[in-house]
């Protein structure tokens, strides 16, 4: 079996980024796309704090720019994801649908996933009304008033781009105090399609019976009243769970999943290293993403010279 020099796990910020300079640097590296090609910016519309772009770039586009120009230097594509992993020995082997791969190192660019709140209305009512991307389902929306959960940038920009279809955007937050940045909370406060509604927690989503989002029944977290808030559509914006799973067992992950790694990109199997948000609680901007791919993909050059590949 051909053995690979390097495999990237996800076409994220962060894979394309480590695709790019391990296909410059001769190694012809696979990218498994994943589940969710392109990762977060392809759910995103306007970013405007990715360096080089004076008028901001449609995520989208952003993302796949970043995939032609690996592809340009013989980075190879792959729509498909990693079932197992053994990491117990070099070569690493992957499953990946029916074939196995084999590879020298491996760059983890797996990204994170929408958080869900765990309802069984809400996971009965998704694709009904119920979703976790604004900019894929908010136009099914418009001239309705939709609801979006969450206080961090995520919420600030779904409301502010449902805003867009919207008659009005509620958003409902479980605290008083935001996660997110003054400059998204500011825009979204001043718009005058979002109203606010804090210390409130959403206890199901109703009706499922009717297969489609007509109200929510809140509760106000410091009194405990419970109202029924009439609403089309709830959004979800409260965060990211990262796609490690695969690796349990065999990577070291702190408490919420995120993949540990020292010297920013190292993980616990020498050879194998993670970048982008699977490792990153911190920051997980699009321009962490790309300069952490560059760093595994730096050491994946040093790792195999130095194996003498
Ligand atoms: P986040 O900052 O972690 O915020 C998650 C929000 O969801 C918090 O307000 C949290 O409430 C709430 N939440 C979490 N679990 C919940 C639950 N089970 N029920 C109800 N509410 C829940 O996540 P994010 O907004 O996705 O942002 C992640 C990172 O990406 C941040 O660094 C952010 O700056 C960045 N980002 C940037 C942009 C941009 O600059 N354009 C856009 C999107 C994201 P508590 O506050 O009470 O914990």
């Amino acid at each position: 079996m051909d053995i690979r020099n390097v495999v990237v796990v996800g076409s994220g910020c962060a894979g394309h980024t480590a695709a790019l300079y391990t296909a410059r640097a001769n190694l012809n590296p696979l990218v498994l796309e994943g589940h969710e090609p392109g990762g977060q910016l392809s759910l995103t519309t306007l970013v405007e704090n990715f360096p080089g772009f004076p008028d901001g770039i449609q995520g989208p586009e952003l993302i796949a720019n970043m995939r032609r120009q690996a592809e340009r230097f013989g980075a190879e594509y792959k729509l498909a994801h990693v079932t197992a992993a053994d990491l117990s020995q070099r070569p690493f082997t992957l499953q990946v649908g029916k074939d196995t791969v084999q590879t020298r190192t491996l760059i983890i660019a797996s990204g994170a996933s929408a958080r869900w709140l765990g309802l069984a209305s809400e996971q009965a009512l998704i694709g009904h009304g119920v979703s976790s991307c604004a900019t894929c389902d908010g136009f099914f929306f418009s001239g309705k008033e939709i609801s979006v959960i969450g206080g961090g940038d995520s919420a600030m920009e779904e409301a502010l781009f449902l805003t867009r279809f919207a008659t009005k955007v509620s958003l409902i937050h479980r605290r008083d105090e935001f996660r997110a940045s003054k400059i998204m909370l500011d825009r979204a406060r001043k718009h005058d399609k979002i109203q606010f509604i804090t210390n409130t927690a959403v206890d199901e989503v109703q009706d499922v019976s009717k297969k489609e989002v007509t109200g929510l029944k809140l509760r106000n977290l410091k009194t405990g009243a419970v109202s029924d808030f009439p609403t089309s559509a709830m959004f979800l914006g409260i965060g990211h769970i990262p796609n490690a799973k695969i690796f349990e067992g065999q990577l070291d992950k702190d408490q919420d999943g995120y993949l540990k790694t020292t010297n920013y990109v190292f993980t616990n199997v020498p050879g194998v290293y993670a970048c982008g948000d699977v490792q990153d609680r911190r920051y997980r901007q699009a321009i962490t993403a790309a300069g952490s791919g560059c760093m595994a993909a730096l050491e994946v050059e040093k790792f195999l010279e130095d194996q003498g590949h």
